[in-house]
């Protein structure tokens, strides 16, 4: 390992990404006149948002959208709502976008956007209305050519069809290409729901050649079982490995012998949540995270895997569908123990590879097969893959500096062709 900086124990979403950074900016040898254009985020917007609730009183929500790059293309990245959203975790979300869409090679920048509110709190007419206000707060910086939103925590293609409606309305004319995520009845594309859990999927199938180690009869964990994670864990499940433990903000499910995932599908529909699952067991969340198994999937939020319980750990690869969910400290744990990492900006690109898909779509008004969808998914996920795990062994260095340095060196390369306006 020739990467020997010390490292900072923070749970700041932003400083692990600005960290892991100059990990990679010192192992490209980039000039420091790039790193300064390219580290930090280039537009932040923060938006005061009043809202009417169902019983008269108006709220104040906080929204924010951050641009983190927009060298290689337009801004393109989700909307979180959650209680937790702070401007610092917009930042990072935005700053992996950025090099995510690098190490894809789809022709993006990086941005994201939250608010700070607890949607499961709220009535749908409550969300609309904090939606529609969010969108049209937020619109000098959206738009096709400009930032693209798309789905993230606790958003969906609702969300997402609430806001075409909004940006579309004072326009004047119907612009589906103003975000991604939508309805297929708005201009959606075929694939995109599961399109990150695909490229989960497709990236762990990878690993697992890549190890030697047969995906048939492996032992799957899967923490948030959520839009990512439960289609991770279906198409795991359809490859016949066992997926023998999940969660969600609710709690833990275990059974030795493995889940049945369609129907735990089903259930969660049902009752919102996966505690109670015929046949499972309730275990505790440190329980869950250091169970014996092949395949580890954090698909929940940053900071899962930490300093004090990466320790814990016995899967043989952890494939992180979420976004920052090991800290630097975590990660120099887990490859001490030789776990292989697939890394965020690697492991769940499927979601903005399926987004620019649906984008090119609306672009161009004609509308692709499933099977299109999913074949050209499969190739960008495994060439990606093979791009970074090539870096990870010519440069000896971990497969999540090395995602960074594809990802930050091509973005290198588009500003350094840009130059410098004005
Ligand atoms: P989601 O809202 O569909 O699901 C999130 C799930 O996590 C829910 O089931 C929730 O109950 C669970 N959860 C929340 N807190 C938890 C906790 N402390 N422990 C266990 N489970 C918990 O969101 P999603 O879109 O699946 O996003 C999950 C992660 O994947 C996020 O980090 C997101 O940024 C990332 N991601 C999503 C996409 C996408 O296209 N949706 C793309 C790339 C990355």
């Amino acid at each position: 390992m020739q990467v020997t900086e010390k490292i900072k124990a923070s749970k700041n979403p932003f400083e692990a990404a600005l960290q892991n950074f100059d990990l990679a900016a010192n192992m490209l040898e980039l000039d420091p006149n790039i790193r300064q254009i390219i580290k930090y985020p280039e537009r932040i917007l923060h938006v005061s948002l009043p809202v009417r609730m169902d019983d008269g009183h108006i709220h104040r929500f906080e929204g924010y959208r951050v641009q983190h790059s927009t060298a290689r293309g337009p801004a393109k990245g989700g909307i979180r709502f959650h209680p937790n959203v702070t401007l610092d975790e917009v930042k990072a979300l935005a700053t992996w976008m950025t090099w995510k869409c690098a190490v894809v090679n789809i022709p993006y920048g990086g941005g994201k956007g939250g608010v700070t509110c607890s949607p499961k709190e709220m009535s749908q007419g409550e969300l609309e209305r904090m939606t529609r206000r969010y969108a049209a707060s937020i619109l000098p910086l959206i738009g096709p050519e400009q930032d693209i939103p798309a789905p993230d925590v606790y958003t969906n293609s609702q969300t997402m069809a609430w806001i075409m409606d909004t940006y579309s309305m004072t326009k004047g004319y119907p612009i589906p290409g103003v975000v991604t995520g939508k309805p297929i009845a708005l201009g959606g594309s075929l694939g995109r729901n599961e399109a990150t859990g695909r490229g989960v999927y497709y990236t762990t199938l990878s690993a697992a050649e890549h190890l030697g180690v047969p995906v048939k009869g492996a032992k799957v964990v899967v923490q948030g079982f959520g839009n990512a994670g439960s289609i991770a864990a279906q198409l795991l499940h359809g490859a016949e490995a066992c997926v023998i433990g999940v969660s969600d903000s609710r709690g833990c499910i275990y059974n030795r012998n493995g889940l049945d995932v369609p129907k735990l599908i089903t259930y969660k529909e049902k009752t919102g949540q996966v505690l109670g699952f015929p046949g499972a067991e309730e275990i505790r969340p440190d329980e869950l995270l250091g169970l014996e198994c092949g395949i580890l999937i954090p698909a929940a939020l940053e900071n899962a895997i930490d300093g004090d319980n990466a320790r814990t750990i016995k899967a043989k690869i952890v494939g992180e569908a979420a976004n920052g969910p090991v800290t630097p400290e975590g990660d120099l744990i887990l490859e001490d123990k030789g776990v292989f990492l697939i890394p965020d900006i690697l492991c769940n690109a499927g979601g903005v590879t399926v987004s620019y898909f649906e984008w090119v779509q609306d672009e161009q008004h004609l509308f692709w097969e499933a099977a299109d969808v999913y074949n050209r998914l499969e190739r960008v996920m495994k060439t990606s893959f093979a791009e970074v795990l090539k870096i990870h062994l010519d440069r000896k260095v971990s497969m999540r500096i090395a995602a960074n340095m594809l990802g930050v060196g091509r973005v290198g390369e588009a500003v350094k062709l840009r130059g410098l306006y004005p």
